[in-house]
């Protein structure tokens, strides 16, 4: 069973601040800010493309971020999910982090730049487009 569904059934503890009966959110463990925050479906997910188009776990993140940033010196928030190794996952039950951010902090998101042609830009969006499109 994997340390997230662990701390759901409660075989190890957790520091937590929000439960319903879909979702659990508690401390990240090395707290990337103060009042890094993880939110998660109780039932085991691996990543984002294994939920539910109906899956309401961003309600519980709107929820909580509104809540973290009502935290001292609270200027701005990251809302970030790692999905697939490649993309940095370490725990395979999906989550997604709340990070809220201070003047000053030592937190490092970088996005690498592509410049892409108009042509390849229309492509790629159209590509998209026909598999979200209902
Ligand atoms: P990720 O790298 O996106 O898969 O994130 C996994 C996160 O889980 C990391 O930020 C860890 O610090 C955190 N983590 C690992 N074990 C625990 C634990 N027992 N309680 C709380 N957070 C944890
Ligand atoms: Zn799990």
């Amino acid at each position: 069973m994997c340390i997230f569904c662990k701390i759901v059934n409660g075989e190890i503890p957790a520091y937590k601040v929000y439960e319903d009966s879909d979702f659990l959110a508690f401390l990240d463990i090395s707290q990337a800010t103060i009042g890094h925050v993880l939110v998660i479906p109780k039932v085991h997910r691996e990543t984002i493309v294994d939920l539910e188009e109906e899956n309401k776990i961003f309600a519980v993140v709107i929820k909580l971020a509104k809540a973290i940033k009502t935290l001292p010196q609270v200027e701005g928030i990251n809302i970030l999910s790692n999905n697939g190794p490649v993309a940095g996952q370490t725990i395979n039950h999906f989550h997604i982090h709340i990070i809220p951010r201070y003047i000053d902090d030592q937190m490092q998101i970088k996005f690498s730049e592509n410049k892409l042609s108009p042509e390849k830009l229309t492509l790629l969006s159209n590509q998209i487009k026909k598999k979200s499109s209902v």
